[in-house]
Order: C-alpha cells, then structure tokens, then sequence
C-alpha cells in the first residue's frame, strides 16, 4: 500500500530515531516480557532510557491485570515502573467509561478478569460478573426465565478463562435489551501467550462470540484503537508525533502508533518474523525494525 520498507535499525539511524522522540511507549508482552521472564537487557536498556531523559510508558493489551498489578508485576521482574507509567487495556475501558460520563449509577457487567473489575472499582463504578460468574450454569428448562439488572448500561469484554454460556446469556441481554448499553472490547487480539511456551485464545474470541449474539460491533479500547493514546498524551502532554511505540505485532502495536502519528520500532522478539515483516502480503510496515530491546543499547554505543 504504498508504505516504505522497514528500515533495519543501526548505529546510522538510531540518532536520528532518539532526538526525534520524548517519550518511548513499550508494548509489554514480547517486547518486555514473555509470559513471566523478562527478555534479556530490558532492564539496563529501559535505565539508559531513563537516564537520557526519555519518558518511558509501557502500553498492553492484556486485560487480565490492573495497572496496579502490573507496577507489581515489573517489580517483581526488577524493573521498577509506577502505576502512573502503565496503561492497560482494563484501565482503559474503565477511562473510557470515565471520559464519556457513565453515570456512577449504572452498573458494568464483565466478562472477563480480576483486572478490569479493580479497574472499574478504582474510577468508581459497580462492576457485576467477572470471574466468579463462572461457576453459575443455565437452566435450559422450557419455562426458564433468565433475569438479568436492567441498571447495567455497559459491558466490558476482555479474556476470560472461564467463559460460558451464563455469561454470554448475561452480556447479551444487557446489550440487547438495555436501553443504550454500551458494548466494549478490552482489545480484539487473536490469541496470546497465557502461558510460556503456547499462545491460547485471546480477547478477541470472547469478543467475536458477543458479536455474534448481540449483532452489534463494540468500541474497542485497546490498541490499534488510539484511545489510550488520547489518554496518555493527554495525560503527559506530550505530542504523539514525539513518540516512538516498540512493539512486536503489526497489526495491534505498529498500527495503533501509526494511527497516533508516533515513530514505530519493531522488534523480532515477540510473535512477528522478519520474514512475516517481509511478506509481499504485509501491509504495515513500521519506520524501523530490530531483533530486540537491548539492541537500542548496543547501538547508542553504551
Ligand atoms: N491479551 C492476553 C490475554 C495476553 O495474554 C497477551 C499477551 O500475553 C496479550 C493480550 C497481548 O499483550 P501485549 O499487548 O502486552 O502484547
Ligand atoms: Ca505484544
């Protein structure tokens, strides 16, 4: 479509790529991380980062942690990041729900984690469902009735290990059937990596299933949507065009930063090949490309 080839980051153009940036905006899994082990050199690359004067925001999909959780997370990695630095996709429905002026009265039912249920709690508002729903079942008798809270005006839809048919019936009616409710996805990912060694279903299976029911598309949150961009530069006060985003999927991370307007880097490290990258059948192409965090290191001769 048009968009120029990658270019392989080196010690050439990385000035370039650096003094043209405020602030670094890290995707966190395959960038950061890989499930629970930290990739080699992020620890004393993101310190260089810092000490340079870069700011440093790191932004996942992943809906199964607040930001509270993830702070804890990348503390018990060694790295020391605050709350304030972490935007999740849980945070985000919850802002969303915040900016647009839901009322503290209506309630949210969720399907999906803990993290988006502490979320909602943070900013104020009832959460229903979440994990605990489940353990309940549906009764599929001929004169079953299911009720469900007409007060709720929003569903949130994020991963969900413990998806069923209860839940699905619950959302779905609260879409269907309150007047106005909103119908929101964390993110729409394919799949991700729950556990080290395998990718599992992710958010956007859970999503597709609501989709289905309810015929209706919902407002995604998470990246590419550039929703949290909005929140973060706004936040900060930092121009998106003065930002870098490193991520290693195209179609969430480099899209959602070229849909910002920011500089993309992306790395090998995570789900995308270099041979992926190059594909006549790709599409989206990032500024610059580079097998890892730590190659930043290298190439600033530190
Ligand atoms: N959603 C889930 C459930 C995941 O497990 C992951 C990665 O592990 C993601 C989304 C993607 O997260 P990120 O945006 O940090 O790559
Ligand atoms: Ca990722």
């Amino acid at each position: 479509n048009g968009q120029a080839p990658a270019e392989l980051l080196s010690a050439n153009n990385i000035t370039a790529l650096f003094d043209s940036v405020d602030a670094f905006l890290f995707d966190c899994d395959g960038v950061i991380w890989k499930g629970d082990k930290l990739i080699d050199g992020v620890r004393q690359t993101l310190d260089v980062l810092r000490s340079k004067g870069k700011k440093l925001i790191f932004v996942t999909n992943n809906s199964r942690r607040s930001r509270r959780q993830y702070a804890h997370k990348f503390h018990s990695l060694g790295v020391s990041v605050s709350e304030d630095e972490m935007f999740s996709s849980s945070f985000a429905a919850a802002m969303y729900l915040k900016v647009n002026n839901f009322p503290q009265e209506n309630k949210v039912y969720v399907i999906g984690g803990e993290g988006i249920l502490e979320e909602l709690r943070q900013a104020g508002y009832t959460g229903l469902g979440g994990p605990e729903d489940g353990e309940k079942r549906v009764q599929l008798k001929s004169n079953c009735l299911f009720e469900h809270d007409k007060n709720v005006g929003a569903v949130v839809v994020g991963l969900d290990p413990h998806i069923n048919y209860y839940k699905l019936q619950y959302g779905t009616l609260c879409i269907r059937e309150n007047p106005g409710c909103l119908f929101i996805a964390t993110n729409r990912d394919a799949v991700g990596h729950l556990t080290d060694l395998q990718e599992w279903p992710g958010a956007g299976c859970m999503v597709a299933a609501m989709c289905a029911s309810t015929e209706k598309e919902p407002i995604v949150v998470g990246k590419p949507s550039t929703f949290m961009m909005e929140i973060l530069s706004k936040k900060f006060q930092i121009a998106s065009s003065r930002m870098c985003m490193v991520g290693d999927r195209l179609d969430t991370d480099i899209l959602f930063g070229q849909n910002a307007g920011c500089k993309t880097l992306l790395v090998l490290s995570g789900v995308t090949t270099q041979s992926t990258l190059q594909d006549p059948s790709n599409n989206i192409q990032p500024d610059y490309y580079t097998n890892q965090v730590s190659d930043i290191l290298e190439l600033l001769g530190q």
